[in-house]
């Protein structure tokens, strides 16, 4: 019966609602005849399921054909993780002398440490890749449909840290807020405790550090030193994927931080199962916490997110000059905040107050791109049948120069002409790494330097999308 809801569910959600609240329910084996018993990982999945969700189950296990007697009852699992947290063992050596991090928003990273313990000579500079930005913070943070959820758990994690949301997992699309979230929690740690060791860092950060701490010698400091925190914030972890070594040790830190209580932030840009090259146990370790999708916000949030953003500026932003910006630019807020950005410069250079007319005169490069609706599939269409190619072996695997060439010219095409993420045109592209996107495009950038044909091809089929 409860296979049949799960199919009906999957079918009527979007996959990140389907990802976030029923994937994690489990069927409960002890459940009583005539119980339906359903056990969430989490108190927060469980309320958010109750609420949202119970009256159509309800309605599924009956279609499914369940006696009248049946009940179902939603509860919280005896926490995984309630069972692994235990008071870390009192290290048998002296504690390492780390300056207090980040009291002044600035982490020491482990290169620093490493510098400070073994006294060798690392490259300087890094001393404030690591530092939280203090902008990101809730109060600057516009709540919406789109990122509810992630808003919701972040707070609940700035107050109780380490608690049951942990790891939390935030994925989504590019420029939707999810390292803006991130920081806001570091922030919100620090503010409550100016002490608290919050280390705030870019997964191929880590993956360097670790490589430098190999090379030194050095990668029990390093452990002691990641294992010494009381928060830890990813960001981007799609980039650990293929680094095994990096992955490994991630896993014990991450365990170890864990069983210390001690909270995980981690985004993505994608859902943890979808990370090709992300070893089996680290994904389903992703998910003993929480993890929350950001989806792209609708249009009140990002007339919202505009009047927020003028006001911060001191810019005076008529509404329905925002409105105009808000209807037009709908694939993230990054770029919202770019248009913003142009417009309000426009109006310091002309001196002019910003209404609707400024605001189509700003952006009349970027709309003009935007109407002529360029979808991915189009510039598919047409370059196949420029290089008399089909369709599909875009999509495929084949190498050979015939259908490589036009594949990474399709790609740049996409990337330019479209609001598409790299790893959203991978996916259109028969489900590509981003990095082939990105090589893609830089490969056509060279290439059309070099050789007139590729100069000659692009500027055609710029010509038959554009115009
Ligand atoms: P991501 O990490 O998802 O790619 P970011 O967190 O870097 O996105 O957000 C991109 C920009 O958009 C940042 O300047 C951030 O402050 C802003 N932003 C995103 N979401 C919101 C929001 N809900 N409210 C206010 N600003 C936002
Ligand atoms: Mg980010």
């Amino acid at each position: 019966i409860w296979n049949h809801c799960i199919t009906s569910l999957q079918s009527e959600l979007s996959p990140e609602q389907f990802n976030t609240w029923i994937r994690p329910l489990q069927l409960d084996s002890q459940a009583l005849a005539n119980e339906i018993s359903l056990l969430a990982p989490n108190q927060f999945i469980k309320s958010w399921v109750s609420d949202k969700f119970m009256s159509r189950i309800v309605e599924l296990v009956a279609e499914a054909g369940a006696t009248r007697e049946t009940k179902v009852v939603l509860g919280v699992a005896a926490n995984s993780l309630a069972r692994h947290r235990r008071v870390i063992p009192e290290p048998d050596f002296k504690p390492m002398a780390v300056a207090p991090v980040v009291s002044n928003h600035s982490a020491p990273t482990s290169s620093d440490m490493v510098r400070a313990d073994r006294d060798v000579d690392v490259e300087g500079g890094l001393k404030h890749q690591h530092r939280l930005n203090t902008q990101f913070t809730f109060q600057r943070f516009v709540e919406g449909k789109s990122n509810q959820l992630g808003l919701a758990a972040a707070r609940q994690i700035a107050e109780n840290p380490g608690g049951a949301y942990n790891p939390l997992f935030i994925y989504g699309g590019v420029g939707l807020g999810k390292t803006h979230l991130m920081h806001a929690v570091g922030n919100a740690l620090i503010e409550k405790n100016p002490n608290a060791k919050v280390l705030y860092l870019h997964s191929e950060r880590f993956v360097a550090d670790m490589v430098k701490a190999l090379q030194l010698n050095a990668i029990n400091d390093f452990k002691r030193y990641y294992r010494s925190l009381d928060a830890l914030l990813i960001d981007d972890i799609q980039f650990f994927a293929g680094k095994e070594r990096s992955q490994e040790e991630f896993f014990h830190t991450f365990n170890a931080l864990l069983e210390g209580g001690q909270q995980i932030i981690l985004t993505c840009d994608r859902y943890p199962r979808e990370i090709d090259g992300l070893e089996e146990r680290l994904k389903s370790r992703f998910g003993w916490g929480l993890t929350v999708a950001v989806e792209p916000p609708e249009l009140e949030t990002r007339v919202a997110i505009l009047m927020k953003k003028a006001t911060q500026q001191h810019v005076d932003l008529p509404h329905d000059a925002a409105f105009f910006i808000a209807q037009r630019i709908r694939s993230n807020v990054r770029e919202l905040e770019g248009a913003l950005k142009r417009v309000i410069a426009n109006a310091n250079f002309t001196g002019r107050p910003i209404d609707v007319e400024l605001v189509r005169e700003s952006l009349k490069d970027l709309l003009a791109l935007q109407d002529k609706q360029v979808s991915i599939d189009n510039i598919q269409r047409v370059v196949a049948e420029y290089y008399k190619i089909k369709v599909s072996d875009l999509h495929s695997k084949r190498r050979s120069r015939s259908v490589a060439r036009p594949r990474q010219v399709a790609m740049s095409l996409a990337k330019e002409l479209t609001n598409h993420s790299l790893p959203e045109i991978g996916e259109a592209f028969g489900g590509r790494d981003h990095t082939t996107v990105l090589h893609a495009c830089r490969k056509i950038k060279s290439l059309q330097e070099e050789s007139a044909d590729i100069r000659e091809d692009t500027k055609n089929l710029h010509r038959l999308l554009t115009t």
